[in-house]
């Protein structure tokens, strides 16, 4: 298997220009390290119908390509439910009856991270589980052995996070994001992840799970995001953020990879000509305030 990068949206809606911005960063790190590019729908939740379409759409109007056929997550469940079993087979999980509500009431334990789950199900007697079984379905956790982890990140160097007995499997049967994603990755060959910041504190939770299961932990970079002018993280409602959006205001999506090149201190054109020019010790580190265009500049 050729060494990959990836893109892997879920289908919520459409991509705005702070997904475009990672995407083009993540295609930028994977071609011009020689690797493949692969492109992963991550629709176990939150998907729309119809936006996937509109996704890779979109991805190809700004010139990113991918190589082989894009995965769906929704066809990987045997995939994940090995993982599980096999956590399972070690003694690394347990069922969890707890509601949202009856995690936040908790006290937390002792030194426990913020937010980190209290492990109020893992010493359940069997006795007890079974009754919880009967009023409710359970999810399953990581039964962890720690409470944190580092990764090593390529824009964040050393970065240390917590690691909790976070959700392998929803109680509604969903697989949970940070098992799938795991799972997924390697079992596509994908050594290299590129993704927005946000994402850099469930990191050491991916890491570390990996190292459970035996599968090599890939490289990350974690990636400023697009903001709003008020600092918060862009999102639809911030006017015209998206290529539809755009193009019905009369800005192409040649001029909006542009405009995202640019931000990057890159220079614009195809994507394949930027390829050279990408370093990514030389990348802004800050987030990029995203002002809607009021139109393109005309061709010199
Ligand atoms: N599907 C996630 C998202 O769209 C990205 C997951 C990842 O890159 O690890 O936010």
């Amino acid at each position: 298997m050729t060494a990959a990068g990836r893109f892997a949206p879920s289908p919520s809606g459409e991509l705005h220009v702070g997904n475009l911005r990672t995407a083009v960063l993540a295609w930028l790190f994977a071609r011009s390290t020689g690797r493949d590019f692969l492109l992963r729908i991550e629709d176990l939740d939150r998907a729309r119908s119809g936006a996937e379409a509109v996704q890779l759409c979109d991805l190809e109007a700004i010139g990113i390509t991918w190589d082989g056929p894009v995965v769906r997550q929704t066809s990987r469940h045997e995939l994940y439910d090995d993982a599980i079993g096999r956590l399972t087979a070690d003694g690394l999980t347990y069922e969890c009856f707890c509601t949202r509500r009856e995690i936040q009431e908790a006290p937390s334990a002792p030194h426990a991270p913020q937010g980190a789950y209290p492990g109020t199900c893992r010493h359940l007697s069997p006795a007890e589980r079974e009754i919880r079984r009967a009023s409710r379905p359970a999810a399953i956790r990581l039964k962890s052995g720690l409470s944190e982890w580092t990764v090593e990140d390529q824009l964040h160097g050393r970065y240390t996070g917590v690691v909790d007995d976070f959700v392998l499997r929803r109680n509604d049967g969903v697989t949970a994001y940070n098992l799938a994603v795991v799972v997924d990755d390697a079992a596509q060959g994908i050594d290299q992840v590129v993704r927005g910041e946000d994402l850099l504190p469930s990191s050491p939770r991916q890491a570390y799970l990996a190292t459970l299961l035996g599968l090599p932990v890939p490289e990350y970079a974690h990636v400023p995001l697009v903001v709003n002018h008020d600092g918060a993280r862009l999102a639809k409602r911030d006017g015209a953020v998206t290529l539809g959006d755009l193009a019905a205001v009369g800005i192409s999506a040649d001029y909006v990879r542009d405009l995202l090149l640019a931000s990057l201190g890159l220079p614009v054109g195809p994507l394949e000509s930027v390829v050279p020019a990408f370093r990514p010790g030389q990348l802004p580190r800050g987030p990029w305030v995203w002002t809607t265009p009021r139109g393109e500049m005309p061709s010199p």
